[in-house]
């Protein structure tokens, strides 16, 4: 079976009653968005969509025929119009004339943006002769699992024939571009009767006279393909079971504790970002008897390769002796390998006008009996380079249980990798933002100065995650957050920071979730108000426990985490004006300020040798969003002051030198100095954001 966890056919979810009033165009991003909406039709970003379409020229209003094909970049799921190409299709025949042959072909993308109508500022893709040359209205290029593991097969001609008659064609292996082009062209005027054909080791072409007719011919051969497989797959999948997995809470401990040496070890001017993926695909496949066989011989699509490089690392792990230890030690010898292996693969196939070698290291990682791990500069790159090798998985196990299961041949491979034009992309990638590839724990992080942090962190690109112990407001935080940056950006954890337990399930959770750490925001807090002689213990306890242990049980656990990364790292504490002046009638609050500042500094004596840096920041009266000047403490603060609990802000304002309010994100900017490169060479330091208080000038 080719995939047996969902409703295997594909339903065809055209709407007549919606396109009635579209016009082409529009109808063409409407079966755009259809076919992109299901990851078995195509891979994310994979794929790409166009119609002919006769409209006025908008300079001579003279009716012409232009080509609308989805464009450089993006995806046909959430493509919206701009995201589309135009180009005269007259202009773009006439290339034919300037075309010097297959070794050529690659100048003739630089004649693309020549044929553009209507000024349109969307790059044409690659792929854009793909489509203009087939000789029909409109044109599917997909990339389902279930024909690339036809397309992967080593009979992948024959399986063709047998599966479609006539009716698909089938085109050896040849790169996306020109030529190929032309080759569909050529197809097409040979085989009137043909409704598409199968590129060996690539993918899908369907057409039709009108989009309905387009889509329902890739919908109707992609189930055929299914149902195939489902007829036709002997015995168990990937040769059956050869390990059990551990349980879920098993797998994704083991992963916590790969991930972070993992990313220590191939971190070394960029900073990566993980993914685990422990779904039913994935343990199917590095639990089973094919892996030792199938994985080596790496994934068969150049979409696929291009964002998992063409094989992965097998860590060096058995679920039946599980022993962890031995697993982490391990890496940095099989990681060296793979580099090794790299650097000779890309020995033997560089041709002399190669770009430079890549970055040598995997990017996905099995681990027989846990999961799937995978590494990339962001977290979206990596979530997405997972997918990909999940469709390589159901590609390998689609042509596995018909036939031989085959990859694309090593030069050919590194061809694409190292294409120029793949190379000119890269270039043109925005620089990173200065915190890519980080990832920021915060606690307290639901608060108003938590969530400015965490704002802050992630405007700049960290990655972040938000413990709290108040669900609530945590939820409500995640959601904004989500909203503001990405869900991929954003983790909450609940958490208790004077837990033990807790903060260890936080760490591990953080770097199950994105890998391991760089960045430690300690900042959950309470305050209180008493005089001495009526200060319960418990009140004494309770800010020491929170202030003091709390930040000693995050910091510990990060320290942690740290060294077993070996990256170095950045810790900041909020600490409080009170830690360093006292403040009459707080003395349980104002001690155990004073005993995180103090942590803060032994702390950056112990972690300099590692390159942890560990600093404070004071902030002084932040009201706005905060949970600790709810309630009692602005009561009582405001009593001590005589005054009304509103009236408290305008009282602190009045107080400080500059006489100035301190906002949430006043703090922010301290932290996120603290927590930048711009602070590389500071630790054990304080700066107060406290819009000026003599009182608590350090000295
Ligand atoms: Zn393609």
């Amino acid at each position: 079976m080719l995939d047996h966890r969902q409703p295997t056919r594909l339903a065809n979810l055209w709407d007549a009653s919606r396109t009635a009033g579209m016009s082409e165009p529009e109808r063409l991003l409407y079966r755009s968005n259809l076919l992109g909406s299901d990851k078995r039709i195509t891979n994310y970003g994979g794929g790409n969509t166009s119609a002919k379409v006769i409209q006025p020229d908008p300079l001579t209003g003279d009716e012409v025929e232009v080509l609308w094909v989805k464009g450089s970049g993006g995806d046909v799921g959430t493509i919206r119009m701009d995201g589309f190409a135009t180009l005269y299709m007259d202009k773009l025949k006439a290339l034919k004339a300037l075309y010097r042959g297959v070794a050529h072909e690659d100048e003739m993308v630089a004649y693309l943006p020549h044929c553009t109508f209507d000024l349109n500022p969307r790059a044409a893709s690659i792929d854009t002769p793909l489509h203009a040359y087939v000789p029909k209205p409109h044109v599917d290029h997909m990339h389902p699992d279930a024909i690339i593991a036809i397309a992967a097969s080593a009979d992948s001609k024959a399986l063709t024939e047998k599966i479609f008659g006539s009716e698909i064609g089938w085109l050896p292996w040849k790169r996306p571009g020109y030529e190929l082009g032309l080759w569909l062209e050529k197809f097409c005027m040979e085989n009137p009767q043909a409704r598409g054909v199968v590129l060996e080791s690539h993918g899908l072409f369907t057409w039709g006279e009108t989009a309905e007719r387009c889509y329902e011919t890739t919908i109707e051969i992609i189930n055929r393909a299914i149902a195939w497989f489902e007829d036709s797959a002997a015995g168990p999948a990937f040769g059956g079971e050869k390990t059990k997995a551990l349980p879920a809470d098993r797998r994704r401990a083991v992963a916590a504790r790969l991930m972070p040496v993992i990313r220590g070890l191939i971190s070394g001017e960029e900073r990566k970002i993980g993914h685990f993926d422990d779904s039913d695909t994935v343990l199917e496949f590095i639990d089973s008897n094919a892996l030792e066989v199938l994985a080596p011989m790496g994934t068969s699509c150049p979409d696929h390769f291009l964002r998992t490089k063409i094989r992965p690392l097998m860590v060096d792990f058995d679920p039946a002796t599980p022993d962890i230890d031995a697993a982490v030690t391990g890496l940095a010898e099989s990681i060296t390998a793979y580099r090794k292996d790299y650097e000779a693969y890309y020995e033997r196939c560089k041709r002399p006008d190669s770009p430079a070698m890549r970055d040598p290291n995997a990017v996905v990682y099995l681990v027989p009996g846990v999961g799937m791990i995978t590494f990339a500069r962001d977290k979206a790159t990596a979530r997405i380079s997972a997918e990909f090798y999940v469709n390589a998985i159901n590609v390998m196990r689609g042509a596995s249980s018909v036939s031989t299961y085959r990859g694309l041949p090593e030069q050919e491979a590194f061809d694409i990798e190292y294409w120029l034009l793949e190379e000119a992309k890269l270039q043109r990638m925005p620089r990173p933002k200065a915190l890519a590839g980080k990832i920021a724990l915060v606690t307290g992080g639901a608060g108003g100065i938590g969530m400015a942090t965490a704002r802050r962190l992630a405007a700049d690109g960290a990655c972040v995650v938000l413990a709290d112990i108040d669900k609530t407001a945590l939820a409500a935080a995640n959601a904004e957050l989500c909203e503001a940056f990405g869900k991929d950006v954003v983790r909450s954890v609940d958490l208790d920071v004077t837990s033990e337990e807790a903060v260890l399930a936080a760490f591990t959770d953080t770097a199950a979730e994105y890998g391991g750490l760089d960045i430690l925001v300690s900042n959950a807090g309470i305050s209180s108000a008493a005089p001495i002689d009526e200060t319960e213990l418990s009140l004494w306890n309770r800010n020491l426990g929170i202030l003091a242990t709390g930040y000693f049980l995050v910091s510990r656990q990060a320290f942690r985490l740290l060294k077993t990364q070996n990256t170095g790292g950045a810790i900041v504490f909020i600490a409080s004006k009170n830690g360093l002046a006292a403040s009459p009638n707080a003395s349980a609050y104002c001690t155990a300020k004073a005993a995180e500042i103090h942590l803060a500094r032994c702390l950056a004596l112990e972690g300099a040798e590692f390159g942890i840096r560990v600093n404070t920041v004071n902030p002084d009266a932040v009201l706005r969003g905060s949970k600790i000047w709810t309630g009692e403490w602005r009561e009582q603060r405001a009593a001590a002051y005589n005054m009304a609990p509103d009236e408290l802000e305008e009282h602190y304002r009045k107080r400080s030198m500059l006489k100035l309010s301190v906002l949430p994100q006043d703090v922010a900017e301290a932290v996120y100095f603290f927590a930048s490169d711009m602070a590389a060479k500071s630790t054990g330091n304080i700066v107060n954001v406290d819009a000026g208080n003599a009182q608590a000038f350090t000295r």
